[in-house]
């Protein structure tokens, strides 16, 4: 398989690629880790007339400590996320989501900022980043915004950046203290895209819930919130019953289609087993912690 003819350049810094990126229209295409990009050029799927290489822009791909929560740049590698002590300490979700995203040499090409603009339905990324309430920065060259990761994840493929912005950061806040998190997925092998997986992060007042965010993805067109979940939660509390109210709600609330993987009624039981495994765990991650 080879790719329709394009064009390639090489930006050497931001300013470059947002001038590059704006000059391009609607026919340029950012190319960051190559994993899911190249893969749909080969096919086909993707026919882009110019691809602006971000892997020679510098300062995308730190991982710091900022005051309240860890900045991630665009570019930083899976592996690098993987790898870091800071994203374990600080977003410990982050990291537990990473562990299930493909296999060992993707991981090493594969970009955070690639995962959440691809914004495959199954991808790990999307979930994890609503559930820890992450603000993704975008760039262009008529400024910076940002965006709740909430309502950046609009459709299969699609999300609220405009053609000519690129992702250049993600705000990872910290949690609170008496709090706990958990990725639990389910895939046909290890390092395949989730069938269903559920991120849940909790924050816990004594014996009531102080914040509670769960988001899913493999079941529906993008990931998104389970808000009637976390409502369940919230109201029955975080015992046994709790948790099988939130599991409920989860399958209730889900909208997934049947494909050649799993059938829609399937995919819905295991986003409600997901949200047990996940709420479980993170509870217990919670209590252990204060
Ligand atoms: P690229 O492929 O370079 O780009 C992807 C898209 O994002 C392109 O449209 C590109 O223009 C755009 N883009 C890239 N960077 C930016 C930016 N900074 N700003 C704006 N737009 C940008 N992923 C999972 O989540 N879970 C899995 O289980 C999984 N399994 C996989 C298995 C295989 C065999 C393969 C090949 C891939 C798998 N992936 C999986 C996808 C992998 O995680 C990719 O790395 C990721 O989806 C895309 O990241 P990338 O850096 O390679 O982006």
């Amino acid at each position: 398989m080879k790719p329709a003819a394009f064009e390639y350049m090489v930006p050497a810094d931001i300013e470059d690629a947002l001038g590059m990126l704006a000059s391009g229209g609607p026919e340029a295409r950012l190319l960051a880790g190559g994993q899911s990009l190249v893969p749909m050029m080969n096919f086909r799927l993707a026919r882009p007339r110019l691809l602006i290489d971000l892997n020679g822009v510098t300062g995308l791909d730190g991982i710091t400590a900022a005051d309240g929560h860890c900045r991630i740049g665009a570019m930083a590698r899976q592996r690098a996320i993987e790898n870091s002590d800071l994203v374990r300490h600080r977003a410990p979700l982050l990291h537990e989501a990473t562990t299930h995203v493909a296999h060992l040499p993707i991981r090493s090409r594969g970009t955070i900022g690639g995962s959440l603009a691809n914004a495959d339905p199954a991808a790990e990324y999307p979930a994890a980043a609503i559930a820890l309430d992450c603000t993704m920065v975008a760039r262009s060259m008529r400024g910076e915004r940002r965006i709740a990761a909430a309502d950046f994840f609009l459709d299969v493929f699609s999300t609220a950046l405009d053609a000519d912005e690129i992702l250049t950061e993600i705000l990872v806040p910290d949690m609170p203290p008496a709090s706990g998190s958990a990725f639990a997925e389910i895939a046909r092998r290890r390092g395949d895209f989730a069938l269903a997986g559920v991120a849940a992060r909790i924050t816990l007042d004594g014996a009531s819930v102080a914040d509670v965010r769960l988001a899913a993805c493999g079941v529906g067109s993008a990931a998104r919130r389970l808000a009637e979940a976390e409502a369940a939660i919230r109201g029955s509390g975080t015992g046994a019953d709790g948790v099988e109210a939130a599991a409920a709600a989860a399958a209730g609330e889900v909208e997934p289609e049947t494909d050649i993987h799993a059938s829609a009624e399937y995919r819905r039981h295991l986003t409600a087993a997901m949200t047990r495994r996940a709420l479980a765990a993170a509870i217990a991650r919670a209590e252990a912690g204060r």
